[in-house]
């Protein structure tokens, strides 16, 4: 109902903050873009957020009025702008789509400003026939924020962001209770006046809410001191369609099955997570960094598990491959000059005053017996220096031609190499069929005593239609990463891009229990039709 969105703090086309876009492609990228692709990449036009053209139902004025009744008519937003910016979320082929001119938007975003207007904007959706798509950050890249409408008769984007701030800090406990809505950089703020820290710090960092992390079940790059997001949550507060759950009571318990699980990861399909309790810890104060490099990938990984295995209690361990740590020695310069071959891990250990030495010196002793050769620490300082800096450089790559896109997986030790090869291999395949060419960058991301989740990056030369090219290259790595026995995501979701390998994760009788919790929570399915649940094959209709 408002004419204008000031809604705009993140680029509609593209990732981050505005200001931080960069339009040139910095000279060592281009040198070696060149090289990979065999041509210069230039830079091409983009369309302008005016000319996007809307598609997708747009709601009736009674559906307005009642959804404003609710939560206010200014937080009723139809405005073209503020519906472009909700058209889905921050993927490579989202991006790519947000360079077309017909866009497929949700009807309206509707902005409510606590629980009870939560739970009134569901109540009306299902009365109205219309679908919702819980909004946090907009950072998700699995395509769960398109604006699907499961045979509703049109879509609400339901924007947490007023459902935000600290409600509670149980110092004595280290436990912090927020809104869904806060963002990572206000949570960390809220906290950081009291002498607290969550850790929780994914490369969205700076965008994604802490109920999307929930929702997704996020990993940050802590996580190896940490945990992952879901490891963090000790209670949570959803809002179903049929009634309001309040789930964690006790650090531990053994009342039945812990419900607040089966909303991890729920990915708005089963309500709306309006407030996340978490366990939090004291500021740390001293921060060391390390850098290792290891002859080859095999051994590097080796040595994480060791680390891992003999919990030495790293805040960050990382290892990135041999592509990965020429790309990344060409962004620190000098650094890299004496190290232009074999694999780099960087090294994080923190905590309070005194803690961080002891554990960083065990940790130290594992990597060296395992092969590890001490680098300069500046290079584990630049990575964390540029941790939240690589995605504006793809939206620079996209806009000169150049697709680039994350996917991650994970498996046990034992198996890490077959999948790593697994996927290499799909990807090779599949670049192979679509006569492009190509680079994969590969690290380990996160680890755990029984396994580690694998991180890649390509880069492609994809001509045309990128998204569409893409498409077919994804679908061959998603079974091969089934083939090999990794997961379908460690950390990015299921959303609607995954969806139809879910099945062969959890099994058709998994499925059915997740399609019984639906129906009991949601029995209008309203509850954001396009994600997670791939759609129900009838027995009288097609297979
Ligand atoms: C550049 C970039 C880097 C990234 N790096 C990481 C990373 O390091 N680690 C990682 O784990 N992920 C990463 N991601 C993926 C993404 O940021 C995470 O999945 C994040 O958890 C999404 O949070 P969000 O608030 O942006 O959620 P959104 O994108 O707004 O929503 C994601 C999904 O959750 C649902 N949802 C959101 N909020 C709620 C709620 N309150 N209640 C119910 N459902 C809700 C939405 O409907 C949607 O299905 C990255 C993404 C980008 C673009």
């Amino acid at each position: 109902m408002t004419e204008k969105s000031e809604l705009l703090d993140m680029r509609w086309d593209g990732w981050g903050d505005p200001a931080r876009a960069a339009e040139k492609l910095p000279g060592g990228v281009k040198l070696l873009l060149t090289a990979v692709l065999g041509h210069k990449p230039r830079r091409s036009g983009t369309i302008g957020l005016a000319e996007v053209e809307l598609t997708g139902p747009a709601l009736d004025p009674a559906d307005e009025q009642a959804l404003a009744a609710v939560v206010g008519a200014e937080h009723v937003r139809t405005d073209h702008d503020t519906r472009v910016l909700h058209a889905g979320g921050k993927s490579t082929p989202d991006l790519v789509r947000r360079r077309e001119r017909r866009q497929a938007v949700p009807g309206a975003v509707v902005l409510p400003g606590g629980e009870e207007e939560v739970a009134a904007v569901l109540r009306v959706a299902a009365e109205r026939g219309l679908a919702v798509v819980p909004f946090g950050g907009g950072t998700a890249v699995t395509g769960g924020l398109a604006p699907e409408a499961g045979g509703h008769r049109g879509v609400v984007s339901v924007d947490l962001r007023r459902l935000a701030g600290l409600e509670v800090l149980d110092d004595v406990s280290g436990e912090a209770t927020f809104w869904a809505g806060t963002r990572g950089p206000a949570a960390e703020a809220a906290l950081a006046e009291r002498g607290f820290e969550l850790g929780h710090l994914p490369q969205s960092f700076e965008f994604a809410s802490l109920g999307g992390f929930a929702a997704m079940r996020s990993s940050g790059q802590n996580s190896a001191g940490h945990g992952r997001f879901d490891a963090m949550v000790t209670g949570l507060r959803v809002v179903t369609p049929t009634g309001t759950l309040d789930l964690g009571r006790a650090p531990g318990s053994a009342a039945g099955p812990d419900l607040a699980r089966v909303f991890l990861g729920s990915e708005g399909v089963f309500g709306v997570i309006t407030q996340v309790r978490l366990r939090v810890h004291e500021t740390p104060v001293e921060r060391c960094f390390d850098a290792f490099t290891f002859s080859d990938f095999r051994s590097g990984a080796d040595a994480l598990r060791r680390v891992v295995q003999a919990g030495t209690g790293p805040t960050v361990i990382r290892l990135s491959d041999e592509a990965e740590t020429a790309v990344s020695l060409a962004q620190v310069g000098s650094i890299g000059k004496a190290l232009s071959k074999g694999c780099t891990a960087v090294v994080l250990h923190e905590g309070p005053a005194g803690s961080a030495g002891a554990r960083r010196e065990a940790t130290v002793a594992v990597l060296r017996a395992a092969g590890g050769r001490p680098a300069s620490r500046k290079l584990a300082e630049a990575w964390d220096h540029g941790r939240f800096g690589a995605p504006y450089l793809r939206d620079t790559l996209l806009e000169h031609g150049v697709f680039v896109e994350t996917l991650e997986t994970a498996t046990t030790w034992s198996r890490l190499h077959v999948l790593r090869a697994a996927v290499t291999g799909a990807l090779a395949e599949g670049f192979g069929a679509a006569g492009a060419r190509y680079r994969i960058l590969c690290h380990v991301s996160h680890v755990y005593p029984t396994g580690a989740s694998l991180y890649f990056t390509v880069v492609a030369g994809l001509g045309g239609d990128m998204a569409a090219a893409w498409a077919p290259v994804k679908a061959r790595v998603n079974d091969a990463i089934m083939a090999a026995g990794g997961t379908i995501s460690h950390h990015h979701g299921v959303g609607a891009d995954h969806a139809p390998w879910l099945e062969r994760e959890i099994g058709e009788h998994g499925l059915r229990v997740l399609r019984a919790i639906k129906r009991e929570l949601d029995p209008d399915a309203i509850m954001n039709p396009g994600a997670l649940l791939p759609p129900e094959r009838r027995p009288d209709g097609p297979a």
